[in-house]
């Protein structure tokens, strides 16, 4: 196991953070990378991932390091001014019965262009 994680195997997020995956790469900061997802399930579809591996979901990254999490929430927003004109749907899969499937937190933001079709009400992006 690696040290820097509690995965036996690092995630696919794990391998794009250190660039042994190629990935459409929107934002990078310290702590903090944003890609486009590679099955979008909107028109703008982005996912914000903390680099440390070490929490597997939002309520391990909120309790173990606040300030982590406010800075993916950061980024997430400013990402959503810059691709959808700031309105969009923040997303957290918790749990494979929720739907993840990547055990390394990230959030999905998902919206569309300013302009053209919004996201349908009554739905959750069909992730
Ligand atoms: P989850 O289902 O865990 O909430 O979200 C994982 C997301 O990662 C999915 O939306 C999936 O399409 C995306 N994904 C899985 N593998 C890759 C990859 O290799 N590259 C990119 N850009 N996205 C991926």
């Amino acid at each position: 196991m690696n040290a820097m994680s509690r995965h036996p195997e690092p995630t696919i997020f794990e391998r794009i953070v250190a660039r042994e995956i190629p990935a459409d790469v929107v934002f990078e900061s310290d702590r903090v990378i944003a890609i486009r997802d590679i099955n979008p399930q909107a028109p703008v579809h982005l996912l914000v991932i903390p680099k440390t591996a070490i929490y597997r979901n939002i309520t391990e990254l909120g309790a173990g390091d606040p300030a982590l999490l406010a800075e993916v929430v950061a980024v997430a927003g400013q990402l959503a001014e810059e691709h959808t004109g700031g309105e969009y749907r923040l997303v957290f899969n918790q749990g494979e019965r929720a739907g993840q499937t990547v055990f390394h937190v990230h959030a999905h933001v998902l919206g569309s262009a300013p302009g053209t079709e919004g996201l349908a009400e009554g739905t959750l992006g069909n992730l």
